[in-house]
């Protein structure tokens, strides 16, 4: 076993985690540990755009940008956090363009951008063009910028390596910490893909920008690899997860695929057709049609289909219709993601529509933090020493519906936060020990998993659990479906416990890490469907059949996730007055999930009816 001192340790090497660590490594020892090489990164896949009211095509502000966000999220977002974001959205796309981020341009040479779903010219009265772009490969951009700047600058990475517990001085999953009691991460434990040894990393402070969550689905645009590694192990730990319950459906996934086709074909004047042909956004959302939210488009498309009116042998998906643009525009603007329909279901899309359906995209949810990146253990203490940025934490400035374009916004204005207040804290701050058995549990756990002669299959508790995920935690939700959900997502705990490995080894053993990755998921699961089950109401990307309109009255709060043991009688935090809201439970074993709500933050915008 190796043990290394940093003073600011960040898991995870997409946008988030070199944005934050950009900012740190200048200012304080800093490492980042990845477990894949850093540009193979999600980040790097995200296709559409960045968006910031640069108004360099036509009027944009920040304050429209705060209020699509705002509104996009069904009124569940922070508004001073999206006020933040909007705000600082501007010096964000310029710090990349100074980096060198080559992203396309207007004819006079400024950076140019293009229409997403949801962002509006003042108030939603009419579709604006708010994204900075780099044809349909944003992210692509955006990933190898940092990474490059991060060489540049000598940021020690451990690439390969898997965080698989984060170490405090309380653990809040063995027993109550009274609220204010000072609670600090210390370090992590990690393991190193390419030689099967543990290592042991104290810092000062901690930032996981671990990404999403996406592998809990079957049909996603997500990587194999965005399994909530860094949401299980603030969950494990007694940190709250928030939101959870709200996970965003893209509405353009290659049909049966769920490979993404960015809404920049959209934004670009691709339009959705049911199977007669006809535009039925139109009939949606009169306003902005095809360029409404995800969720609404998304919730259409499943509508069309399930009231016969889907394309196709099966009538089982609608269609993304580009052959009215030019295919030299197509060309210049959609190349990749038109090669993916060409390459995956063998349509051409200058003459052909292509099937789409919508595909699991993103979590709004994650680990709250504040709007310095700082995680919270309850409604207002925050761990000292752990921080969170990018997809993995819930700052909220999506609330219940992320808008496009606003993910990569968000991992590089609260990345480069988490950076700042991290080395700042470092700064002030000094090592704290580490108990002897810190990676005791770890050890164990690996050697049980090598261990075990014969067992449950990964693969088999994956797909089982992906499958029960799409049928019954998707864009349409009953207290039935999810029941029968949670109920799956049990019995699959219980198999877990006796699963096992193939390859024994140490070198390079991806089996067993994708073991320790499916215990993740599962974690991850069951708390967004208890999140689901107790959210009685629709907003967002949360649409419950049997509660079908929003319910400000009780709702208007978020969800916070706790895993407390069994004998533990403490009962969560809760904003007074909500007694009997959030009554579901999860009981399992030797742990249970318990909810509590938390005040959203509201400044300018009164919550409205949605429209558009
Ligand atoms: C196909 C696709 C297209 C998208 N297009 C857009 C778009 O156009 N615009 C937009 O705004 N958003 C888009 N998004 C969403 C956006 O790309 C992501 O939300 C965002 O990039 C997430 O960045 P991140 O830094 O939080 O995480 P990621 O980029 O996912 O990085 C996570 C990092 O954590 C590391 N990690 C994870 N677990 C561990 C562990 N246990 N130990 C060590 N390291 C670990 C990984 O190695 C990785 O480096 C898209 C997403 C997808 C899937």
């Amino acid at each position: 076993m190796q043990t290394h001192q940093y003073d600011v340790v960040i898991v995870g090497a997409g946008g988030a985690g070199m944005r934050a660590a950009l900012e740190a490594s200048g200012e304080v020892r800093t490492a980042v540990i990845s477990k894949l090489y850093p540009t193979r990164s999600h980040t790097g896949a995200a296709q559409g755009g960045m968006c910031a009211a640069l108004a360099n095509v036509e009027e944009d502000n920040w304050e429209w940008h705060t209020f699509d966000t705002v509104k996009g999220g069904d009124y569940l977002v922070d508004q001073d956090a999206a006020e933040i974001m909007a705000k600082e959205a501007i010096d964000a796309v310029l710090d990349l363009e100074r980096m060198g981020l080559p992203f396309n341009r207007t004819p006079e040479g400024k950076i140019d951008q293009r229409r997403f779903g949801g962002h509006t010219r003042n108030h939603g009265e009419a579709a604006v063009r708010r994204s900075c772009y780099a044809a349909d490969r944003t992210g692509h951009m955006i990933l190898q910028t940092l990474y490059q700047n991060c060489v540049k600058q000598d940021v020690e990475f451990f690439n390969e390596f898997y965080v698989l517990d984060l170490i405090v001085d309380h653990d809040l999953s063995a027993g109550h910490v009274p609220d204010g009691e000072e609670v600090n991460a210390t370090g992590v434990v990690a393991y190193d893909l390419a030689t099967g040894e543990i290592h042991i990393f104290q810092a000062k402070a901690i930032i996981f920008a671990t990404g999403g969550a996406g592998k809990i689905y079957k049909t996603t645009s997500n990587a194999h690899t965005l399994t909530g590694d860094g949401m299980a192990l603030a969950l494990r730990r007694g940190f709250p997860l928030e939101d959870m319950e709200f996970f965003q459906f893209h509405p353009t996934g290659l049909a049966g695929l769920g490979i993404l086709l960015s809404e920049a074909a959209r934004g670009e004047g691709g339009i959705l057709r049911n199977g007669d042909g006809e535009r039925f956004m139109e009939r949606y959302a009169p306003t902005i049609k095809d360029l409404a939210p995800r969720d609404i488009v998304a919730r259409s498309m499943a509508n069309e289909v399930r009231e016969g009116r889907g394309a196709g042998p099966n009538k089982d998906y609608v269609l993304l219709d580009l052959t009215h643009l030019e295919p030299a525009h197509i060309d210049a603007k959609l190349p990749d993601i038109t090669e993916f329909a060409r390459t995956y279901l063998g349509i051409e899309p200058y003459t052909e529509p292509v099937p789409v359906y919508p595909t699991a995209h993103y979590a709004m949810g994650g680990i709250p933090t504040n709007v310095d990146a700082e995680v919270l253990r309850n409604n207002t203490d925050v761990v000292r020493g752990l921080y969170a940025a990018g997809e993995v934490a819930c700052v909220s400035v999506h609330g219940s519906n992320r808008l496009g374009t606003n993910s990569l916004l968000d991992i590089n204005v609260f990345g480069k936060r988490a950076g700042r207040t991290a080395a700042a804290y470092a700064k002030t701050a000094t090592f704290r020990d580490l108990p002897e058995d810190a990676a005791d549990s770890v050890i164990a756990t690996l050697d049980e998993m090598r261990g075990r002669p014969n067992g449950e299959r990964v693969s088999d508790i994956r797909r089982e659990l992906q499958e029960t995920m799409d049928a019954n935690a998707q864009v349409f939700r009953t207290e039935d479906s999810l029941r029968t959900c949670l109920a799956d997502i049990r019995t699959l705990q219980d198999r877990y416990k006796n699963v096992s490995v193939q390859d024994k080894g140490r070198l390079f053993n991806t089996d067993l890490l994708e073991a320790l990755e499916l215990g993740f998921l599962l974690d991850i699961a069951e708390v967004v469907v208890i999140g689901a089950l107790n959210r009685k109401e629709s907003r967002g990307g949360h649409f419950r059949e049997d509660f079908p309109d929003r319910d400000d009255e009780k709702f208007m709060l978020h969800t916070m996730a706790y895993r407390r043991p069994l004998d533990d009688s403490a009962t969560v935090e809760s904003v007074d007055g909500t007694e009997g809201v959030f009554s579901e439970q999860s009981v399992f074993d030797t742990y249970k999930v318990m909810l509590g709500g938390k005040s959203v933050v509201q400044t300018r915008y009164e919550p409205m009816e949605r429209k558009y």
